[in-house]
């Protein structure tokens, strides 16, 4: 008989319709993905594997006998934090179609630092017609914090590109061409290095508010940041206080505490801030129902849980 496996979610009704569509599609000839609120009792208590997008940690904790859950997202600190953690394994998306579309936006914003577009953004409001030194991306240092699937392929990308780049994580690392530091003395000399600071790390117990005063302090004169993990890791008043007093020139930010970002926010108005509406790299539905697919293939087939979450570190 055709395994059920249920889809649970609270995500906006765009993109549980979006999922609706692209999943059962996908898992055609593997299961039948049902939305939660559509299972009978025995459906509920028969299935082990579940496909969630935010979802209600009580209709989680409604199918009793869950082995492990398919997170649609890559950033999983709300399960991490409203699953128990002797619940099922979490098993978040890992879609190498999301590394290249970070690392695209990494690229990017890097290039509209670099090529300073702030400034002649700012140059033009005024009439100003003045050009400036043009430096060239190997003079440009790019630190990269977090060399995950997303940090790793973004500091793969700037390297392509010319760019000087140095990569910090938690764990020592070996990345061809890209000098690699980590603990806490890698990441003062990352900070005290790089011109651009890019932050790809998990939101964990251990980088919540990481990037501090202290740190932005560290940072060079002049340097700019990019916010493409998680607004948590940043403390917004010390960021404020570094664009106001230095040493900061600019700062692109795509995640924040609250989102949609609040209209009251000092950032939205702040002239050496960039804000983004998290856009750097979404699911996208096709690519990802092809990986949520493989993953309960295989796991129907032979019992295999992909890698899962590590409760203990938080990613
Ligand atoms: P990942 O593969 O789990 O990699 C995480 C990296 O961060 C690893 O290199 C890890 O070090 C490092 N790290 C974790 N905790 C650390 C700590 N305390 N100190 C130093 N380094 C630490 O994650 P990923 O797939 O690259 O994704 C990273 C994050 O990007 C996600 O968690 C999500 O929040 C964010 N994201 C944002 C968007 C967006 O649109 N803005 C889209 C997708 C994802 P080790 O290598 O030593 O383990």
């Amino acid at each position: 008989m055709t395994p059920v496996v249920p889809f649970v979610s609270e995500a906006s009704a765009d993109e549980r319709q979006a999922w609706r569509d692209a999943l059962p599609e996908a898992l055609k000839d593997i299961a039948i993905v049902k939305p939660f609120e559509d299972l009978t009792a025995d459906e509920r208590e028969d299935a082990t594997v579940a496909i969630v997008a935010n979802p209600d940690p009580a209709k989680v904790a409604a199918l009793r006998n869950l082995v492990w859950v398919q997170s649609l997202w890559a950033g999983v600190e709300r399960l991490t934090a409203e699953l128990p953690s002797e619940g099922p394994a979490i098993v978040r998306l890992t879609d190498p179609q999301m590394a290249e579309t970070m690392s695209e936006a990494v690229l990017a914003w890097t290039f509209y630092l670099h090529r300073d577009m702030p400034r002649y953004q700012a140059q033009q409001r005024r009439k100003v017609w003045q050009g400036h030194d043009l430096r060239l991306p190997k003079e440009r240092t790019v630190g990269v914090l977090g060399l995950g699937k997303l940090g790793g392929a973004s500091a793969l990308r700037l390297k392509d590109n010319g760019f000087n780049v140095l990569g910090w994580s938690r764990s020592a690392k070996a990345l061809t061409g890209i000098a690699c530091y980590h603990g806490a003395d890698g990441l003062r000399t990352v900070l005290q290095k790089s011109d651009i600071l890019v932050l790809l790390m998990p939101l964990t117990a251990d980088t919540r508010g990481m990037i501090g005063s202290a740190e932005l302090g560290d940072c060079k004169d002049g340097a700019s940041l990019i916010n493409f993990a998680r607004g948590p890791i940043l403390d917004d008043a010390a960021l404020l206080h570094a664009l106001d007093k230095g040493p900061l020139s600019h700062a692109v930010l795509d995640v924040f505490d609250e989102e949609p970002l609040p209209a009251s926010h000092p950032f939205w108005d702040h002239d050496k801030v960039t804000v983004l509406p998290h856009i750097s790299a979404p699911t996208i539905t096709s690519t990802a129902s092809r990986i949520v697919a493989l993953n309960i293939g295989g796991y129907f087939a032979d019992g295999t849980v992909p890698p899962s979450v590590d409760r203990s570190r938080g990613y």
